[in-house]
């Protein structure tokens, strides 16, 4: 089966406070698709050893789809990731982008941005609401709606983020069921509310609203956001109307449905760490096997042997997902990454997680 996975790489600038914490820079942007990483641990001492060349070798060469470096703009990452999805999108073709990585390595930057420097999200409406217009304004006859939900999975329940006011307080404690329909091939997910915004600024206003319910269900902000998988989806529908040849005959219509994913997955980093003990631990297993289960799914829809079995069933997340990797979907997966020192052991397990997925 032919993949439609691309795997692209975002290392960060060095934020000021390691610049001034004197954290050295472990990676290296060779060009658009290559990058070096020192791998070794720097409180070993050991880093000027590579000055003669001898020890070169032990530097990492990875090269992926893209790399983007410190320098790159949102603009850029937009452009060379979701941009060229949003015409397949607008045909009918599933497509997912998700950021992968350690907390503190740049996956929120990425997806949702600053109001002043935005990110994927609100670029990609951007270009949807004006494809959409200049369609329709094209063929009169076709008319397309656009809805959006906002959901997280954390600790494999599923929240509405966008859940009525009324109810939100309740449904922050109720977790929602997954539903699949075989035939129209859509996982839907049972009560999820559904939004319909017509401008950009509604969709951010969506999405404020949502991040602000992501952060009332708990009481430790930051802790949440780095332990949950914040999903928007984008559901797309296409009706053209096609006059009718024979006055006869009633006008004929198509119509075209895709899901569009955007997702900022939790940090990596417990998945990797054996540190982590109780509680911590069990939560920890929880992000592990959706991040795993994504891996898995996506090695296995890479790997080359056909009649394979794709472990969807291992997690909420590919489940949900189910119909948005496999086949003629677009997958785009970001992998953010820190250049800091001190992220060196994060850094390397991101790049191995992203180098299996490839
Ligand atoms: P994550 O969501 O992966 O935990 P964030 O997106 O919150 O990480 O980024 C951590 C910090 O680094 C934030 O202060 C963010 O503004 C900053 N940052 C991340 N990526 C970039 C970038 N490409 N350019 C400038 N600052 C960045
Ligand atoms: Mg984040």
């Amino acid at each position: 089966m032919s993949t439609n996975i691309s795997v692209s790489v975002r290392i960060r600038p060095l934020l000021p406070s390691e610049t001034n914490d004197g954290m050295k820079n472990i990676l290296r942007r060779i060009d658009d698709c290559q990058l070096v990483f020192d791998p070794k641990d720097p409180s070993s001492n050991q880093r000027n050893t590579y000055a003669h060349g001898s020890k070169r070798n032990k530097e990492l060469c990875y090269a992926f789809d893209r790399v983007f470096g410190e320098e790159a703009s949102q603009q850029d990452v937009f452009e060379g990731t979701t941009q060229p999805l949003i015409p397949l999108v607008l045909d009918g073709f599933n497509a997912t982008v998700f950021a992968y990585g350690a907390t503190g390595c740049g996956k929120t930057h990425t997806i949702s941005g600053s109001p002043s420097d935005p990110g994927i999200i609100h670029r990609t409406f951007h270009a949807l609401f004006s494809h959409i217009n200049s369609i329709t304004s094209d063929s009169p006859s076709t008319t397309i709606t656009l809805t959006v939900s906002y959901l997280e999975v954390y600790n494999e329940t599923i929240r509405d983020l966008l859940a009525p006011a009324c109810v939100t307080s309740s449904a922050a404690s109720s977790t929602l069921d997954l539903r699949e329909d075989d035939e129209s091939k859509r996982v839907t997910v049972s009560n999820l509310s559904e939004h319909s915004p017509e401008t950009v600024d509604q969709v951010l206003a969506l999405m404020t609203l949502g991040n602000k319910n992501r952060i009332k269900a708990f009481t430790e902000a930051n802790a949440v956001s780095s332990r949950s998988h914040a999903v928007l989806q984008v559901y797309i529908h296409k009706v053209e109307t096609v006059p009718a040849m024979d006055k006869d005959h009633t006008a004929k219509e198509t119509h075209t449905t895709a899901t569009l994913s955007i997702i900022d997955l939790a940090g990596s980093e417990r998945a990797s760490s054996t540190k982590n003990k109780g509680t911590r631990l069990l939560e920890g297993a929880n992000i592990n096997r959706s991040l795993l289960a994504l891996g898995n799914c996506i090695n296995a829809l890479c790997s080359s042997t056909s009649a394979k079995h794709i472990p969807y069933r291992d997690s909420k997340l590919t489940r949900l997902l189910k119909y948005s990797l496999q086949g003629t979907c677009r997958v785009v997966m970001i992998t953010n990454i820190s250049p800091a020192s001190v992220h060196y052991e994060e850094t390397g397990n991101t790049l191995k997680y992203a180098n299996r997925a490839k």
